[in-house]
């Protein structure tokens, strides 16, 4: 699972960007481990019996929609005949009329005029929500909303039927995964940070989180699945590590409304959302 792949993102995203070069050199070790990018949909496709896969089959993901896809992401794809798929949030595209606009993006955002470029180089794109809600936290017709803005968005400015999906934070529950199915996609992305699995269903991909600090020894280590649930525990460990660190040197900065309320007595602040197959997908 990636976001974005730049030199110099914004601190919004600079956790999940990916550097260019590293990303290149992570495509090229796919390519020497013998891994296949294939499309989700083509993997979804062959978990219900209806296509084949090559013999080591991966899947690269895209989250949300930043321009780089098309500046970084996809002439590095191109250059060595692999696909992807990329996940758009409609309301944060750049060009989205005054109608369709939604959310706050975390960086610049792709254009409708990109998307056709990007489908007709060969990758997958597909829905993630129309605004970027936290589908499992909103009311019903909110729900209803999200999904049929984006599937309708998709389908009309594309041209052709949405197939996939990727709950935006990774969150979804069974009434989530339900209106996903009814909408009319064929499968669905989460997060989990393990392999992939056909018990866990075409509504329920789970994948690993690629951050700017996923060096190349250990990205090798992930996509050979070596080490997984060692790795992201560790992961965890060190992004909870991080964040006590910045909200201690909050507190201690000069700032009198922080200084003000001492945060150091207070512990690191409880993750509203703390079961492990939950990560956010923005730092
Ligand atoms: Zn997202």
């Amino acid at each position: 699972m990636y976001h974005s792949v730049r030199a110099d993102p914004p601190p919004a995203t600079h956790a999940l960007s990916v550097h260019p070069d590293r990303f290149a050199a992570q495509l090229d070790a796919l390519v020497e481990l013998g891994l296949t990018p294939v499309p989700f949909g083509a993997l979804v496709a062959h978990w219900r019996g209806v296509a084949d896969l090559p013999a080591r089959p991966v899947v690269l993901t895209f989250d949300d929609g930043y321009a780089d896809f098309h500046t970084e992401v996809l002439p590095r794809l191109v250059e060595r005949e692999l696909t992807a798929s990329l996940f758009v949030t409609t309301g944060w595209l750049a060009d989205a009329g005054p109608a369709d606009r939604a959310g706050s993006p975390l960086d610049a955002t792709l254009s409708w005029t990109q998307l056709k470029e990007i489908e007709a180089a060969g990758i997958e794109t597909g829905g993630h929500s129309h605004s970027h809600a936290a589908l499992d936290a909103v009311r019903p017709a909110v729900l209803g909303d999200e999904l049929a803005r984006c599937r309708d968005l998709l389908e009309d400015r594309l041209g052709r039927p949405e197939q996939v999906f990727c709950y935006p934070f990774g969150y979804s529950d069974a009434r989530v995964r339900a209106a996903v199915r009814t909408s009319g996609w064929t499968g669905a992305c989460a997060v989990a940070n393990t392999l992939a699995r056909v018990d866990q269903g075409p509504y329920g991909l789970a994948r690993l989180t690629i951050r700017r600090r996923t060096d190349l020894p250990t990205f090798r280590r992930l996509v050979a699945g070596v080490g997984v649930t060692r790795h992201y525990l560790a992961d965890r460990a060190l992004t909870k590590g991080y964040a006590v660190v910045r909200r201690t040197r909050a507190s201690l900065s000069a700032r009198p409304m922080l200084s003000a309320k001492p945060t150091l007595s207070a512990g690191p602040t409880p993750s509203p959302r703390p079961t492990p197959t939950r990560e956010q997908d923005r730092p």
